[in-house]
C-alpha cells in the first residue's frame, strides 16, 4: 500500500519540483536576456530623486540596487545619500563615519561635491557621496540660508554644467519625511521615483507625496516630474500584492514599471556585507528584478528626454500661458 508520504510526495512533491524547475529556468533566461542586451544611455544626465515619506518602503534598497544595476552595464551614476541615517552608503560601502567627508560638508560649502567623491568597491563607474549622521543638523542649520531649498540644486547643476559626460544618472536616497533634506533633493531633481511597498496601506500617504511634489513644481522646480513607480516587496504567491500592482497600474499607468521586486531575504542580507544585491547575488531574483526595473528606466529614457525638453518650453514660456496645466500632464502627478 501506498504511504502517506508517498501520497503527499505523489500529490505534491513532483509538481512543487517542477513548478520550482520552471522558476529557475524562467529566471536563467531572464538573466541570459539581461546579460546580452545593452543599456542605452540618456543624452544628458538624469537626476532622479528616490522619494516617498513612509520610512521602510525599500527606497534605499531601490536607490542603491537601480545604480549598481545601471553600473554593472556600464553606465556611470553617482549616488547621493541625503538620510542621515547613511544606509545607502553602507550598502554600497562607502565609509560614512564622523571624520569621513560627506554630503553634509557640501551642503555646508566646507567642501566641493568632487572632493567627497568615493568609488564603490564592487563598480567601477559607481560613484557615492556618502551622509552620515549629523546631516540631520543640516535640516536646522539650513533654516537660517537664503534659497534654502536650492541649496543641492545650485551643487548639482554647476557640477553637472562643468561636467556634463561624467555621469549618465544621479540618484538621491531621501529620508523617510517631507522636510528641507527632501525638499532639496526634490528641487534639485528633474524626475522623482516613487518605490512603493506591496502591502495593505500601500497607497495611503501616495497622495499626500504626490500633492507635495506638485507644491513643489509649482512653487521651485516646474520641470521636476513623477516619471516611476516601482512596487517592492512583491509577493506573487499573495493576492494583496497582484491588487496592488494592479491598483498603481490602474492609476498611473504611464509610470510605473513592469518590472516589481520581489520580497527576497538575499536583498535584505546584502547591506550587512558593504554589497548591492547585483555583486551579492547576481544571478537570483533580487538582482534579475532590478535589472530588469533599472533597464525599463534606461530604455525610457527618449520618452523623458522629450518630457524635459516639453516642460523646458512650458516653463520657459510667460507663467499665464502655462497656468495649472503643467502638472497635470502626463508623467506627471495625475
Ligand atoms: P526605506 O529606505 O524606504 O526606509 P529600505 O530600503 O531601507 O527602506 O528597506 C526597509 C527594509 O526592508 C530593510 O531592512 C530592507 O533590507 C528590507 N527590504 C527592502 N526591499 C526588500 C525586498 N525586496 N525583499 C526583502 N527585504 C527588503
Ligand atoms: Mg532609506
Amino acid at each position: 500500500m501506498e504511504s502517506a508520504s508517498d501520497v503527499l510526495k505523489r500529490i505534491f512533491g513532483t509538481s512543487q519540483q517542477s513548478s520550482m524547475g520552471a522558476e529557475i529556468a524562467d529566471l536563467t533566461q531572464r538573466y541570459k536576456r539581461l546579460e546580452a542586451i545593452t543599456f542605452p544611455k540618456p543624452s544628458s544626465t538624469r537626476i532622479i530623486a528616490v522619494a516617498n515619506q513612509k520610512g521602510g518602503v525599500g527606497k534605499t534598497t531601490t536607490t542603491v540596487n537601480l545604480a549598481s544595476a545601471m553600473a554593472s552595464k556600464g553606465l556611470k551614476v553617482l549616488v547621493i545619500d541625503m538620510d542621515p541615517q547613511g544606509n545607502a552608503s553602507t550598502a554600497l560601502g562607502a565609509r560614512h563615519g564622523s571624520q569621513d567627508y560627506s554630503i553634509y560638508d557640501v551642503i555646508e560649502s566646507r567642501h566641493a561635491l568632487s572632493e567627497v567623491f568615493q568609488q564603490c568597491p564592487d563598480f567601477q563607474s559607481l560613484t557615492v557621496v556618502p551622509a552620515s549622521i549629523d546631516l540631520s543638523g543640516a535640516e536646522l542649520e539650513l533654516s537660517d540660508v537664503q534659497e534654502r531649498h536650492a541649496v543641492l540644486r545650485k551643487i548639482l547643476n554647476s557640477y553637472v554644467i562643468e561636467h556634463p559626460t561624467q555621469f549618465d544618472y544621479i540618484y538621491i536616497d531621501c529620508p523617510p519625511s517631507l522636510g528641507l533634506l527632501v525638499l532639496n533633493a526634490l528641487c534639485a531633481a528633474k524626475e522623482v521615483l516613487i518605490p512603493i511597498q506591496a502591502e495593505y496601506y500601500a497607497l495611503e500617504g501616495l497622495g499626500q507625496l504626490l500633492h507635495t511634489i506638485s507644491l513643489v513644481q509649482h512653487s521651485f522646480n516646474r520641470t521636476l516630474s513623477v516619471s516611476t513607480m516601482l512596487v517592492t516587496m512583491f509577493d506573487k504567491r499573495t493576492l494583496l500584492s497582484r491588487e496592488v500592482f494592479d491598483e498603481i497600474q490602474k492609476h498611473y499607468p504611464k509610470i510605473v514599471l513592469n518590472a516589481t521586486i520581489p520580497r527576497a531575504v538575499k536583498i535584505s542580507e546584502a547591506p550587512s556585507f558593504g554589497q548591492s544585491i547585483i555583486s551579492y547575488d547576481p544571478k537570483g531574483a533580487g538582482s534579475v528584478a532590478y535589472l530588469e526595473a533599472a533597464l525599463e528606466i534606461a530604455q525610457r529614457s527618449v520618452q523623458v528626454d522629450e518630457e524635459n525638453i516639453r516642460r523646458q518650453h512650458a516653463s520657459d514660456e510667460p507663467q499665464a500661458n502655462n497656468g495649472d496645466s503643467d502638472t497635470r500632464q502626463e508623467g506627471t502627478v495625475q
